[in-house]
């Protein structure tokens, strides 16, 4: 069957097709965490004693009595094993966006050549995967692979059930036989720590004597597409770089805005509601869903968690979505920018810091501006987010992630921070010396009589901006839809530990100077915004203007690309803020530079090399075949003497020809190997190597539009985006 046929194929059966059947809904209750082995659980299953101590590691994040650990580890597996589970696996994450696994058999072998289950403590709590094959950005060389898996005992573990059975999963930490992280949770524990200690050393200045440990949380709102699998399979460009390096942008796309929280297609939701089945087994709130702005793009949001428990969550969610699509017939693409010309995806990291005494510490109240502590902890992030700007563009920086940042559909490339009105204008006072109120919000009156009057928010929202405050927690928008929430999550906790850090030296050297603590915290927060206000800005973030004031009057960093962005992690400030906050050695830090400039590297040659290739064998043959008729066509009319204009052959030919031209200068650059750095790398993969794909891309997206739609190879968009 050639590859136009399979289309056509392909149209007709989802055309015919049913949704998978539906399943009865089960009651929340009868689904909610059964997958998990929760604390209860635990409590019904463990000595009180062991219990005790491993709840009081969980809850406090004191450390873990390893003399427990075989207790914990038989109860553990009796669980699972009465689960169907006949194997368990240490889950990790490495630095590349996986989720990685190992599993082993709870076998041993006796004597006498029975087998009996078993799980001991050591096993549970520490695991040794062959690691050499994961990325450690030269942390280890091949002969010193060992790398360890160590149990988080603050994060559930869970039977993960395929259709090929259950497996007890573990969630642990990755480290190299030296003790160096290698994977995404270490530093995020170590950064959740760092923030604890500082918040309780602020909240304890500011009088509170009751601190109970400070936790960061996350809520992940994670955007994505789903493509029937017969259109996604016939593209080879979907299939291996999740995006498509061709098509022509279809008559329609999202212009009408008829999609955005539209009615969810039937085969669509039952998809959806399978994945939230499959979620609230394992204990993840899901809450949200809706049709996102373009053709085909959705999203998924769950209720926020402590920010450990949440980002592996967010891990599953992502796995979940991917092989729950397979099997309602779509492929799930959670690259940042499938399809050209219409809107990518992201996923909003939602961050807040609170605790059990004082609650939510981003938490305004009613009356902000005589909040103190609340305007230190805000004040605090302000000042990070000025100070370390390029780590949160660094952090959300990579290859796909490129082609959303800087466009007009996600937050620019320059971090600002977003206040609201009510907040903007406090801080303005702050910074005025001159502190009167905070703006009233006010009622809102609809002008129906038969609905109440409403409370406005007391800030709008606005869309365009990387960094927004939201009402009680900070959204981060211009995370990728691909990426773990780990990185950016470290990076939010790390600048605002340096910040509480600096507020607290302040603050104690001012009241050791006799002020009062009113007068001591306006007075330090009059400066955060004297030298750090120009990261604020309310207005569109996508404007030109905006672009030139940020870089040219407030000094904000525009860095457009990944090439531009990494580069950051390299400099002196952020080098300090991770040695001394104690979240990443300096041989951590390179380490991550490095794994991420070697990844950003590797998928644009990759995308490059298929760009030759599928320009060679399916586009440029598709083409001649079309020339080929009609030079055929335009022949025989000669003969009947029929005059026949050729200025559209010649069109075809010209662009075929400089089509395969700049394929030829695309074989060329990707030839080319010897930098210098790896900094010279990708600055040659963003300046030189992307551009003359995106040039192939032009000549065959206009070719798309002149050849005959049967002898075209390659599913459309118009078929991919509209056909559910
Ligand atoms: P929107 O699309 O309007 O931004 P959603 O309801 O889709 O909002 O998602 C908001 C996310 O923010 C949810 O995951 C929600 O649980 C989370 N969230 C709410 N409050 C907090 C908080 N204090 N800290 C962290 N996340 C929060
Ligand atoms: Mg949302």
């Amino acid at each position: 069957m050639s590859a136009n046929e399979l289309r056509f194929q392909t149209i007709c059966q989802i055309t015919e097709r049913q949704p998978v059947a539906p399943k009865v809904p089960s009651r929340l209750e009868d689904l909610w965490a059964v997958d998990v082995f929760t604390l209860n659980k635990m409590q019904a299953c463990l000595p009180k004693e062991v219990f005790r101590s491993l709840k009081h590691t969980i809850q406090t994040g004191g450390k873990l009595d390893v003399s427990i650990s075989g207790i914990v580890a038989a109860a553990m597996k009796d669980w699972a094993i009465s689960k169907g589970a006949l194997y368990y696996a240490h889950v990790f994450y490495p630095m590349t966006n996986i989720t990685a696994e190992k599993h082993d058999a709870f076998i041993s072998l006796q004597s006498d050549g029975t087998a009996i289950t078993e799980f001991t403590g050591k096993v549970l709590v520490q695991g040794e995967p062959d690691g050499s094959s994961f990325p450690n950005g030269g942390i280890r060389s091949t002969f010193e692979a060992r790398g360890y898996t160590a149990w988080d005992v603050t994060s559930p573990a869970y039977i993960m059930e395929t259709d090929n059975g259950a497996t007890l999963c573990i969630p642990t930490v990755f480290i190299s036989w030296t003790g160096e992280a290698l994977d995404k949770k270490t530093p995020l524990l170590r950064s959740n720590a760092a923030m604890s200690k500082a918040a309780t050393r602020l909240l304890k200045l500011l009088g509170h004597t009751d601190v109970a440990p400070v936790n960061s949380s996350c809520g992940a709102e994670q955007e994505y597409f789903l493509v029937d699998a017969h259109f996604a399979h016939s593209r080879p460009d979907l299939l291996l770089a999740g995006r498509t390096l061709f098509g022509r942008p279809a008559a329609k796309g999202q212009q009408f805005d008829d999609h955005y929280f539209g009615a969810i297609p039937e085969r669509v939701q039952v998809f959806m509601q399978d994945v939230e089945e499959k979620m609230y087994r394992l204990g993840i709130p899901a809450k949200t869903r809706h049709n996102e702005v373009a053709p085909g793009q959705f999203e998924i949001a769950p209720y926020f968690e402590a920010a450990n428990v949440a980002s592996d969550h967010q891990q599953l969610t992502m796995t979940l979505l991917r092989n729950t699509a397979k099997k309602h017939g779509f492929v799930c693409l959670l690259h940042e920018k499938p399809f050209a010309g219409i809107n990518g995806s992201g996923k909003h990291v939602n961050w807040s810091v609170g605790n059990a005494t004082q609650g939510n510490l981003l938490d305004p109240g009613d009356t902000p501006h005589a909040n103190l502590q609340f305007l230190l902890f805000c004040g605090a992030v302000i000042r990070g987010v000025h100070q370390y700007g390029p780590l949160l563009r660094a952090v959300v920086a990579t290859a796909s992630n490129d082609h959303r940042l800087g466009a007009n559909e996600a937050p620019p490339a320059i971090i600002s921070v977003y206040l609201g009105s009510q907040l903007e204008d406090v801080y303005e006072q702050i910074k005025n010396g001159d502190v009167q109120g905070s703006m009233r919000p006010g009622l809102m009156n609809l002008g129906i009589d038969t609905l109440p009057e409403f409370p406005k928010d007391p800030g709008d929202r606005n869309r365009t901006s990387p960094f927004a405050f939201t009402g009680n927690r900070f959204e981060f928008r211009a995370v990728g839809s691909n990426q773990s929430v780990s990185g950016p999550l470290v990076a939010m906790n790390t600048i605002l530990t340096d910040s509480l850090t600096w507020v607290a030296d302040r603050l104690e050297s001012e009241l050791a100077e006799g002020k009062s603590l009113d007068a001591a915290a306006y007075n330090i927060l009059k400066e955060v915004m004297e030298q750090h206000g120009a990261v604020v800005f309310g207005g569109d973030g996508y404007s030109a203007e905006w672009h030139r004031i940020a870089v040219e009057e407030r000094g904000l960093l525009n860095l457009p690309t990944t090439a531009d962005a990494l580069p950051m992690l390299k400099t002196e400030s952020i080098r300090e803020l991770f040695v001394k906050t104690g979240v990443l050695s300096e041989k951590e830090l390179e380490s991550r530079f490095e794994t991420y400039s070697e990844q950003y590297i590797r998928v644009i040659e990759m995308e490059a090399k298929l760009v030759i290739s599928m320009t060679k064998t399916l586009i440029y043959p598709a083409v001649l075949r079309h020339l080929s008729e009609i030079a055929g066509a335009i022949a025989s009319l000669k003969t009947i003497g029929l005059p026949f204009e050729t200025a559209n052959v010649e069109l075809i030919s010209d662009l075929t020809s400089k089509m395969m031209t700049t394929v030829g200068e695309l074989s060329s650059a990707l030839a080319v190997h010897d930098f210098a750095t790896t900094e010279e790398h990708m600055q040659y993969c963003a300046k030189t190597l992307r551009p003359i794909m995106d040039r192939v891309r032009s000549y065959a997206d206009a070719l798309e539009d002149e050849v005959a739609d049967d002898l075209w190879p390659l599913p459309k968009y118009q078929e991919m985006l509209f056909i559910k």
